[in-house]
């Protein structure tokens, strides 16, 4: 029995369940592989993810990956939050293959986060890998431990944002990046 089967038991008891009733006896398995799943992000690393999906490019025109779905577990709670993230940036040479910026959102995402943090690792680290002229991402997310307990907000949708570059300079690419992902 791994740890996070044993502690799931625990838990089970602590609430005053019979972990070995019927529809009980395979959680402590099954919580297990999801939280494998769930913080697999922990193990792994832009290098390998990106795999040499860089190809280089003259421009320095905009581009953005809009409505990435992400789902993620707030550190507080380690209740789900989930939602879009919009990232834009402006190449200074080089560009990642597209499908890389869903893949860079879904490391951050799958593992204990907050979403300002969140928001912030997937500039911070397009910004480094790239060095870019600047990176924008926005992020929105509905929060479990909002909605499910606490102020009970249920239709209330949290909004991020992390600037970096060109973007957090000029007034005129960061308006132009939010009104391409209106
Ligand atoms: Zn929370």
């Amino acid at each position: 029995m791994s740890d996070i089967e044993k502690i799931t038991k625990d838990l089970l008891e602590s609430i005053g369940e019979d972990p070995n009733r019927e529809g009980l006896i395979k959680t402590p398995l099954r919580v297990s592989k999801s939280w494998a799943f769930l913080t697999r992000g922990y193990g792994q690393k832009i290098d390998d993810l990106v795999n040499d999906a860089i190809f280089h490019v003259d421009n320095q025109d905009m581009i953005i990956v809009k409505d990435i779905n992400y789902y993620s577990l707030c550190e507080h709670h380690l209740l789900p939050f989930m939602g879009k993230v919009h990232v834009g940036y402006i190449p200074n040479g080089k560009v990642l293959g597209l499908s890389k910026i869903p893949r860079i959102v879904d490391m951050f995402a799958r593992r204990l986060q907050l979403q300002e943090r969140l928001t912030h690792q997937i500039a911070n680290s397009i910004n480094n890998f790239l060095k870019p002229k600047g990176v924008a991402v926005v992020a929105e997310g509905q929060h479990l431990c909002m909605q499910m307990r606490g102020v009970e907000k249920q239709n209330s949708t949290m909004q991020t944002s992390s600037m970096t570059g060109i973007f957090m300079k000029e007034n005129k690419t960061r308006k132009e990046f939010l009104n391409l992902i209106s």
